[in-house]
């Protein structure tokens, strides 16, 4: 998962946290609100009829009481309400036909020999569940009669759910809300966040591939910031060394290229007798100084065409040529190589084939590079075969080897500089190589304006292909 995904998956998962967490405490807390000034409410009332029941009781005004008593009974969640004198006898009651009875139930028992408020719950006929108040109304300090009201606690919860109902609607639209700028709040933060981390990483992998100019801009003025500091520093400080190490390579190969060159040429002189005539046994170990010295100046060949490559000095001058020479001479040269293992060199090249625009001499260096290779890395008696076809704006050359093979894992990474299969390397008789061949031959074949790539079978053999430009009509 990316950086920002993870991020924002994470702020999203708090934010959906602190949201549920403050909608379900503003819910309860309003909850408990609302029961409590119901509560409050309901004493209001009881004391309201208290107090109406007192004026009425001095005044011996009935009517007043009777019909406060019928507007408290319009109230919702009121299913009776009465006043009494102090033995129990109804002087005002919300059902008529009530009045001046004296009532038998446990409230009206209790409030008759109590000076205190009561509250008592109850279930009635009607299995309606009953919160019964009575309060007692005292005139100079002595009880003269009982207000009383019976609430349905139904009715009551009926109230609070409504209530809550649309608490809730009104909670749930704040939490859309708020979770869809906590959103779009959480991923801009996430990019905002990982913004300079990508860049960084972006930059340490082309420093990683040996672009070692990329210059990594974070300006977030934090950690990341001296982060991205020290990598610039730590690319320039490998820029510093790569150009001395390019530098050191360059004149050291250049001060054994001259010696030797003078060197091959005077062997080659001892050989053709210009400095006499010579025994079988210092030809012999003048053939040896011979076969080494070249090996040497190949190597030194290959060192230099690295370094011009990377310098960007490597020249390639193109031209329209035809392609069946170079490959013939090329195979001629190395016959005797081949010969020298048995192995045979087949071509299957028609000769009606279009011109191509390249550079003769890095095309045959191309071919003598992947020739090389093939003899080098294929068993006694086996064999090579070239092959070219035409293929539309290109001529596609393949050389098919019955040799060891390439490993799989190996195949991505032996155009690479310096990249050798070890196992196969230890397997092989002779020198060692370089693993610079094939870097070049990549080098070669794109600045050409082809393409280059393998297909191999370890134990059955390697095929290389390569393509060049067709010489444009
Ligand atoms: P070198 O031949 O100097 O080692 P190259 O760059 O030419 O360097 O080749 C790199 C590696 O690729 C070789 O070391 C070898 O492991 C592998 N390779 C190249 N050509 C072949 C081939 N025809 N068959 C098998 N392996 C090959």
């Amino acid at each position: 998962m990316k950086l920002r995904t993870k991020f924002s998956v994470l702020n999203s998962f708090l934010i959906i946290a602190v949201i549920l967490g403050v909608s379900v405490f503003l819910f309860i807390a309003e909850k408990r609100l609302l029961i409590q000034e119901m509560e409050e409410n309901q004493t209001n009332i009881i004391k309201g009829l208290a107090q109406v029941g007192r004026e009425s009781l001095i005044t011996n005004d009935e009517i007043l009481l009777i019909n406060y008593v019928n507007l408290i009974k319009r109230t919702r969640g009121v299913m009776y309400a009465l006043v009494t004198d102090a033995q129990g006898k109804v002087l005002a009651h919300s059902d008529v036909g009530l009045l001046g009875t004296i009532g038998d139930d446990t409230t009206a028992i209790k409030a008759r020999s109590s000076n205190k408020f009561i509250t008592q719950s109850y279930v009635d006929d009607k299995k309606q569940k009953v919160l019964d108040f009575a309060l007692p109304i005292f005139i100079d300090r002595n009880k003269a009669g009982i207000a009383r009201i019976g609430f349905s606690q139904d009715s009551i919860h009926q109230i609070v759910e409504e209530t809550l109902r649309e608490t809730r609607k009104r909670i749930f639209g704040v939490a859309v809300v708020m979770l869809i700028i906590g959103f779009v709040g959480a991923i801009i933060l996430a990019q905002m966040m990982t913004k300079p981390i990508k860049q960084m990483a972006k930059g340490a992998e082309l420093i990683g591939q040996g672009k070692l100019d990329t210059e990594i801009v974070v300006k977030s003025k934090d950690e990341l910031e001296s982060l991205a500091t020290d990598l610039n520093k730590m690319s320039s400080q490998l820029k510093e060394i790569d150009q001395m190490k390019k530098d050191f390579l360059a004149s050291v190969t250049h001060e054994l290229k001259s010696p030797l060159t003078s060197l091959i040429m005077y062997i080659d002189l001892f050989l053709t007798g210009a400095a006499g005539k010579l025994n079988e046994k210092a030809k012999k170990f003048l053939r040896i100084m011979e076969r080494n010295s070249n090996r040497l100046s190949r190597f030194i060949d290959d060192l230099l065409d690295m370094a011009r490559i990377e310098r960007g000095k490597m020249e390639i001058k193109r031209e329209s040529l035809g392609i069946l020479p170079i490959v013939s001479e090329t195979v001629e040269l190395m016959k005797p190589q081949a010969d020298e293992k048995n192995i045979e060199i087949a071509m299957n090249i028609p000769d009606d084939l279009p011109l191509v625009f390249v550079d003769g001499d890095r095309t045959r260096q191309i071919i003598t590079n992947l020739l090389s290779n093939s003899i080098k890395f294929t068993p006694e008696e086996g064999k090579i075969s070239i092959k070219i076809q035409d293929d539309k704006k290109y001529l596609q050359l393949s050389l098919s080897d019955t040799g060891i093979g390439i490993p799989p894992e190996h195949i991505n990474k032996i155009f690479d500089k310096f990249e050798q299969v070890r196992e196969v390397r230890e397997r092989v008789k002779g020198p060692r190589g370089t693993g610079l061949g094939l870097a070049i031959v990549k080098y070669l074949v794109e600045a050409q304006g082809g393409k280059i790539w393998v297909e191999s079978e370890v134990g059955k053999g390697s095929t290389f292909y390569f393509t060049l430009p067709k010489q444009i009509m």
